[in-house]
């Protein structure tokens, strides 16, 4: 089989759980373009020059700024770099878009507001939109003559979003709908001019609308007081008999939740490449700074403790770029396969979010965490510096806490991740069912030994593959005591899913690893495989208390005893001096004065 065909049919979304993946069909950084560069340098020049330089304005919110920002990013180009030149935009691929998110990641409430336009408002007409209604809105949305908010959530629905009580109903001559409700919390609310918005069509067909915000009808509430993104418009908005067109009508009548769903499957990835480019550039603020401040007549950075939140950060911060990167590449063939098959564009970019929604929930909520552990630390580093205003830590620390909030809570993304994956399971688009009768036999035989793995990160590649039997042997015991039920088991699949995500982080960290020592050399991949040992040695330890809870809270006696056993043996790993490595780790950031990976 060429390489272009084995990397073109990658593996189905969820089936790292059960394949392994080859090194080389991974995107790791070193794969990204020259093109691709200079569209991130165009991004981090306006970010550096635009937003970085006014940022006090801009939480104060002062009046225009971000719809002239935006405008800003418009000319640039960079509103508009999803949407086909036909429609005036660059037309860039998935994984370029990916590349840009993880620059506008570091761009506070803004990166929120540019999010909202370009995202989850500016991606259901290019996804679901009729021909006319692309031509319409997506060249002005791309410019930013048009700014847009996705209005989903309600005062008395939040998680439970189809739950929604805005009603549409057609107009006796035929032409309008006629729509009433409140929409909450929606970013972008102070000054969008369209709205993808949900409402219920005849009391129960969820259905999406693309709202002007000129409809008479249309009020704004006032800005929402927020804990942090205090730069990002956020209003409740009121629909009081607003007539709208039936041609305004995106996708068909009962069927929104397609539109919601398979645009937050994509926001929530381009939320785990935002945050990753966040955590790079909040990292190298406190490398920085502890390289300046001295107490007892040394540098912070000198010392051990110190050292170790630097070098965790850089571990997480790392490990979340292979994840969202690898991520990325598998939505980027799956959309350049199905249009070699003849599949639109738009339905192309509609069939790999969903084949990819177990991953997209994962990078979100791993990714989210990972920005607070991040944020929360480089504050830490800064000592009472960190709660000041003056420095740039206390500003990152109160904006990134929202990530585990919108997109879907990390709550609802962890329960989403296992329930897709079994009912994937069910509905045989993949075979969990084989390797997880398999493993129970292995269960009760004797443990084999065999040869000791030999190679690079040969033994962190024997870990992860093992602790994949540690789900599935759990999930499989689960689905066979609780079957219809499970959902009612919060706490297992809480578990299970946070298996899964230390399980898929690590896997992508080995990968990116062994793809980046095959392309450069070993002697390039000397602290990506520093990083790789620290961050699989403590997965494992992870892996192996959220299992012990979730068999603990469900089995007793011999089936208890057996699944313990068969924890012990899937999570299975050699000690590794993680001290010593997380002090290299942090003493070549130090040296470099920066994040360096
Ligand atoms: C600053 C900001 C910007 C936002 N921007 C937008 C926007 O542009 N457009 C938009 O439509 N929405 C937006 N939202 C809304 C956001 O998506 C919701 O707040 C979020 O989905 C949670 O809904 P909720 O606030 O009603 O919380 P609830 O759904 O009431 O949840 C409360 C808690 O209960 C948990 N919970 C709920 N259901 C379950 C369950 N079944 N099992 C276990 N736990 C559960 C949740 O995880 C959470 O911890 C924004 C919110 C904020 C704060």
């Amino acid at each position: 089989m060429s390489e272009e065909k084995k990397i073109a049919e990658g593996l189905k979304g969820g089936e790292f759980l059960i394949k392994e993946s080859d090194p080389q069909s991974v995107f790791i950084p070193e794969d990204i373009t020259e093109e691709q560069k200079m569209m991130a340098e165009t991004a981090r020049e306006f970010i550096e020059k635009e937003i970085l330089t006014q940022l006090d304005a801009i939480d104060k919110q002062e009046p225009g700024l971000t719809v002239s920002l935006l405008d800003k990013a418009g000319e640039l180009g960079l509103l508009g770099t999803f949407i086909p030149e036909e429609y005036d935009g660059l037309g860039e691929d998935f994984d370029t878009n990916t590349i840009l998110s993880m620059e506008m990641g570091s761009g506070y409430s803004f990166g929120v507001s540019y999010a909202a336009h370009t995202g989850i408002g500016t991606l259901p007409i290019l996804y679901y939109g009729t021909d006319e209604q692309k031509k319409k809105y997506l060249p002005k949305l791309a410019s930013g003559e048009l700014k847009s908010a996705y209005c989903l959530t309600e005062p008395t629905s939040g998680s439970d979003a189809l739950s929604a009580k805005t009603t549409a109903k057609l107009s006796e001559d035929g032409k309008y709908y006629i729509l009433n409700g409140q929409k909450m919390w929606i970013t972008n609310g102070g000054f969008a001019d369209i709205l993808i918005t949900f409402a219920q069509v005849d009391g129960d067909k969820f259905t999406c609308f693309i709202i002007p915000t000129d409809s008479d009808g249309f009020t704004r509430g006032e800005e929402e007081n927020k804990l942090g993104i205090k730069g990002s418009s956020t209003r409740a908005l009121f629909l009081d008999n607003v007539k709208v067109p039936k041609e305004n009508i995106l996708g068909e009548i009962g069927k929104g939740h397609y539109v919601a769903f398979n645009i937050l499957n994509i926001g929530r990835f381009k939320l785990g490449a935002m945050v990753t480019g966040g955590a790079k550039k909040f990292l190298s603020i406190a490398v920085n700074y502890s390289n300046e401040r001295k107490q007892f007549g040394k540098r912070i950075s000198s010392f051990g403790a110190i050292k170790y939140k630097l070098a965790e950060m850089a571990i997480r911060t790392f490990v979340s770029e292979a994840a969202v990167l690898r991520t990325s590449g598998m939505i980027n063939n799956k959309v350049t396969k199905l249009m070699t098959e003849d599949t639109s564009y738009s339905d192309a970019l509609i069939k790999a979010a969903e084949e990819y929604a177990i991953e997209s929930s994962m990078m979100k909520v791993f990714g989210s965490e990972m920005l607070d552990y991040v944020v929360d630390e480089v504050l830490q580093v800064h000592g009472g510096y960190g709660y000041s205003e003056e420095y740039p830590a206390a500003r990152a620390y109160r904006d990134s806490r929202i990530n585990r909030i919108f997109e879907g809570t990390n709550e609802i993304n962890r329960l989403l991740a296992l329930d897709m994956l079994i009912k994937r399971s069910m509905k045989g688009r993949i075979d969990l069912l084989t390797p997880a009768m398999a493993i129970q036999k292995e269960l009760m035989s004797i443990p084999e030994f065999g040869e000791e793995p030999e190679g690079l990160l040969a033994k962190e590649i024997k870990a992860i593959k093992n602790a994949k039997k540690a789900v599935l042997m759990i999930a499989g015991s689960v689905v066979q005591k609780f079957m219809q039920k499970l959902g009612d088991e919060q706490e297992i699949i809480m578990n299970l899913t946070d298996m899964l995500i230390e399980i898929y982080t690590a896997e992508s960290a080995i990968l990116r690893t062994l793809k980046l020592a095959a392309k450069n050399g070993e002697a390039a991949a000397e602290y990506p495989v520093k990083i790789t040992q620290v961050y699989v040695s403590d997965a494992l330890e992870r892996i192996n208390i959220f299992g012990k809870h979730a068999v603990a809270a469900y089995a007793e006696g011999d089936e208890l005893k057996m699944l313990l056993l068969g924890m012990k043996r899937f999570t299975k790993a050699d000690t590794v001096n993680t001290t010593k490595l997380r002090r290299e780790i942090a003493d070549k950031m130090i040296e470099e004065n920066k994040y360096c990976f």
